[in-house]
């Protein structure tokens, strides 16, 4: 029995606290105790403006009157609680160090960056996770940021009297944000960071058109590249294939587009020419538009005809590669696609006939050897692995089908090229499903240690897949 909730990638309903700021210049908090933990309370207290009122221990009822909020470091429970009362009476706020259940609220995990305050709570849940973010946001968000936020304070009310349009003043803080401003700045050069914004300030037109063409991987969102996740958070418009993932979307902003061009209108799906057409629609001068494509835009994404088309637009496209769903599907399987002595090529093909017929011919691909990764082959499984056994494969050639690769419902089936079609054809993988093909597949790498063969015997080389009966994830 799982003792996970059913679904453990949904998101809670609620907030276990509220997270807010509270302004405390030249009001009145109590902080009650004389150890170091209500030293640094206090001195913490300072720095935010507040009158900080001291005692050592639990003073009379009537000295909370008029405080903010009361801080107790004091190892006395009975005296804690006294505190808690008369704060409460007071109509203060309330916290005892360590005792999160007598807390109206937390003193968060704390980056400060100049006038931005990063803070992280998980309601005494986790601290030590609380601690592991805060050292991965610290990484992520250099001091130089505080000097950036001081800049963009500075500036403000300039912006807003140059700029009283909305859409002209977003994209300056965009461009102080992510932009030459906010690199200068993170090169430690703060007098050319301010004249760049100053020059930005003074050149409010907005840049040429240009659309985004986002591979945004296989599935799992850590496979995104830094790149793929900063557009979609900056995106002002969003237009994606039905196989990305809720996970992935849910970086974008609130206020953005996003535009599933993967699903159906009334009875039809979204054509080629549609997206084409709407692509073009939407690339508006300073507009961010993502054209947001699983996987890599260019391997069977159609990126190519969508790129060629915005060209012809006099629109520009930027891409942005993305891995592709045959490395996502050999990296679960532990497996590699090329080996020495082994597996001297990579041959990438598709299952599925272009729209003129076209189809690869796998008679001589059979006779080429190496690893083949076939996308959008479920259908055609047994044609094909017919086709490539009559030139030449071997039909005991090891061959893995994976669903949904580097996803939680990720399924994996062990066949070989002869039972490949009975594999598919039993195990219903209605998902999108990468099927991989070569004698390098056969062992895994790193050769399986003590802690992993359960699981490697498990879900792959059962007798049942081999014989092309249905698997479990
Ligand atoms: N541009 C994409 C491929 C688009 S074609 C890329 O680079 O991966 C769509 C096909 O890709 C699917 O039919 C399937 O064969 C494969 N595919 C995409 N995502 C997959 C995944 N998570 N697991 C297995 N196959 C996947």
């Amino acid at each position: 029995m799982s003792h996970l909730p059913p679904n453990p990638s949904q998101p809670e309903p609620g907030l276990s606290h509220f997270p807010i700021f509270l302004e405390l210049a030249r009001r009145a908090v109590g902080v009650i105790g004389d150890g170091a933990a209500a030293d640094t309370k206090a001195a913490l207290l300072a720095r935010a403006g507040a009158e900080v009122r001291r005692w050592s221990t639990p003073p009379d009822a009537a000295a909370f009157a008029g405080l903010v909020l009361v801080i107790a470091a004091l190892d006395d429970a009975e005296a804690v609680r006294a505190c808690q009362s008369a704060a409460r009476a007071a109509g203060a706020l309330f916290n005892a160090v360590d005792q999160p259940a007598v807390c109206d609220f937390q003193v968060p995990s704390m980056i400060e960056r100049g006038p931005m305050t990063i803070a992280i709570g998980t309601g005494g849940a986790a601290p030590t996770l609380a601690r592991t973010v805060r050292s991965r946001i610290e990484a992520a968000v250099p001091p130089a940021y505080g000097a950036l936020a001081r800049m963009s304070q500075r500036l403000r009310p300039t912006v807003r009297r140059l700029l009283p349009r909305d859409g002209d003043r977003r994209r300056f803080w965009q461009a102080m944000a992510t932009g030459r401003p906010a690199d200068l700045m993170l090169a430690g050069q703060p007098i050319a960071a301010e004249r760049e914004a100053e020059r930005l300030l003074a050149d409010s037109t907005p840049p040429p058109p240009l659309v985004h063409l986002v591979g945004a991987g296989p599935g799992d969102p850590e496979l995104l590249t830094r790149r793929a996740a900063r557009l979609i958070a900056e995106a002002d418009v969003i237009l994606h294939d039905a196989l990305i993932g809720p996970e992935i979307l849910t970086l974008a902003r609130r206020d953005a587009r996003l535009i599933d061009v993967g699903k159906r209108c009334g009875r039809h799906r979204h054509s080629q020419a549609d997206i084409n057409a709407l692509l073009v629609a939407e690339a508006q001068p300073g507009r961010v538009v993502v054209r947001l494509k699983g996987g890599d835009p260019f391997v069977f994404g159609r990126g190519g005809e969508e790129a060629e088309h915005l060209a012809t637009h006099g629109i520009d496209v930027a891409i942005v590669p993305g891995i592709t769903a045959a490395l996502g599907a050999a990296a679960s399987l532990k497996r590699a696609l090329t080996r020495r002595g082994v597996a001297g090529t990579l041959t990438v093909a598709t299952g599925h006939p272009q729209s003129d017929g076209a189809e690869p011919d796998w008679e001589a691909l059979g006779r080429v050897g190496g690893s083949l990764a076939i996308y959008m082959g479920s259908r055609s499984a047994h044609r094909l692995a017919a086709e490539l056994i009559a030139g030449g494969r071997p039909p005991e050639t090891p061959a893995w089908v994976v669903e949904h690769a580097t996803l939680p419902t990720e399924r994996t089936c062990h066949t070989t090229l002869r039972l490949l079609g009975n594999a598919v054809a039993s195990n219903r993988f209605t998902g999108p499903t990468m099927v991989l093909i070569g004698e390098a597949l056969a062992e895994p790498v790193p050769p399986p240690c003590a802690a992993t063969v359960a699981t490697a015997t498990e879900r792959s080389t059962s007798p049942a897949c081999r014989s092309g009966a249905p698997v479990s994830a």
